[in-house]
């Protein structure tokens, strides 16, 4: 039986970063690469792919049919990100299959559900600016027309990225035939903080609570490009002091709001010449709050901040929103369930997006967490054990056993159908 960690291991080279961690971002080289790797390792296990008009792919073991359970994750990544976030969750649900597989379960069996694996496309939105494009697509979340005309820094549209990988992008947008066959999903991911890490000979997996509220923002600062010797500071308009006063001013409005976490993780001079005072400053804000209230004053807050700094250095300032989710709670009713199903499993909830949350608002969805001693994500240390991601593999496949994906073949295991 293959184990995770050697699933992983096949893929480890796959988009590395010079810089450090793996860079993958949506329809490049290395994801459509772990793509044909998934569709590989699923079509060796017999499973049925296709991959659907929103650029996910769903590999089916046993017969295709509405109200199935659902487990899957993403292979693209933030760029220098960790080997676990997404892939873990890719490989722990074939390996899942394996073990149930060898326990004599079958998604075909009487009373059985129907199961499924689905890989969603540019969940990290590091390619295109909105997170979990893919499920937002499926569900109707996002405009088909706005999410063909996304941009990459290259000036690169999802529509022309999705053609080169083989995609339509026409027929991008809502897929009610394919929400309706999912009855319940759940994603195994790596956890992303120092919840289960932090607990001293405690769980290796928990069950998620809720996915914070959170949001991303583009700012626009514009002055006038100019010469680095020839300026005196006193006639400068340089979007670079205005964009250094505005992250100050993200880091006080976050502090200022208890559990508020604001960040400016990316920012690009233009033109970008160490001799040259930039003429625009674009930069990228993500703001999280459990309460969406606190978000949107925070956002408020840094926007007043930010104008007030353009004005200051004679620079326009533009706040544009890319993406919104609010804060998402985890289906009660799943949550009990899986926390029965998985006794001894810690519930926390996560800071990060997912597409279980976008997935939530229309059909019941949980995830299941895997410890990561390093607290770290997005990042290289970000760390699971061979050992914990082997518990999480018998974890996922308990749940999925017990949601009623699979049944005993060739006998009813006397759950309703
Ligand atoms: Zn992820």
């Amino acid at each position: 039986m293959t184990s995770v960690a050697h699933l992983l291991a096949d893929i480890a080279d796959i988009g590395r970063d010079p810089r450090g961690g793996y860079s993958r971002p949506v329809y490049s080289i290395a994801e459509l690469d772990l793509r044909a790797w998934f569709v590989g390792e699923a079509t060796s296990r017999g499973l049925d792919v296709t991959t659907d008009r929103n650029g996910i792919i769903w590999a089916w073991w046993g017969r295709p049919r509405d109200g199935a359970v659902v487990t899957g994750s993403h292979l693209d990544s933030v760029p220098g990100g960790g080997a676990f976030d997404g892939p873990l969750g890719v490989a722990s649900a074939l390996d899942a299959i394996d073990v149930l597989r060898a326990r004599g379960l079958s998604p075909d069996a009487p009373g059985a559900r129907g199961l499924a694996v689905a890989v969603f496309p540019e969940e990290e939105g590091s390619r295109f600016g909105v997170a979990c494009l893919g499920s937002r697509l499926l569900t109707g979340a996002i405009d088909p027309d706005r999410a063909r005309n996304l941009t990459d820094t290259d000036g690169v549209t999802f529509a022309e990225a999705s053609t080169a990988a083989g995609l339509d992008p026409a027929h991008v947008g809502r897929d009610p035939e394919a929400l309706a066959r999912i009855g319940t999903f759940l994603e195994l991911h790596v956890e992303q903080g120092r919840g289960l890490g932090a607990i001293p000979d405690g769980p290796a997996i928990a069950v998620a609570t809720s996915i914070l509220g959170h949001g991303r923002w583009r700012l626009t600062i514009r002055g006038q490009g100019n010469h680095a010797g020839a300026t005196l500071m006193a006639d400068r308009h340089d979007p670079m002091v205005t964009a250094a006063r505005v992250i100050l001013a993200v880091r006080e409005a976050a502090a200022a709001q208890p559990d508020a976490r604001a960040t400016v993780g990316r920012i690009v001079p233009v033109p970008g010449g160490t001799n040259v005072i930039a003429s625009r400053v674009d930069m990228w804000l993500d703001v999280r709050h459990p309460d969406d209230d606190v978000t949107a004053a925070t956002v408020t807050r840094i926007s007043e901040a930010a104008r007030a700094a353009g004005a200051a250095e004679g620079c326009e300032v533009d706040v544009v929103e890319e993406s919104l989710s609010p804060t998402t709670h985890m289906d009660p009713a799943l949550r009990r369930r899986l926390s029965d199903l998985l006794p001894g499993t810690e519930q926390l909830a996560t800071g990060a997006g997912h597409d279980a949350g976008v997935l939530a608002a229309h059909v019941p969805s949980g995830m299941l967490f895997v410890r990561n001693p390093s607290g770290i994500s997005h990042a290289p240390e970000e760390y699971v054990s061979d050992d914990d991601a082997a518990r999480g593999t018998l974890a996922l496949a308990d749940a999925l056993a017990g949601l009623g994906g699979v049944a005993l073949a060739g006998a009813a295991n006397g759950r309703d159908a």
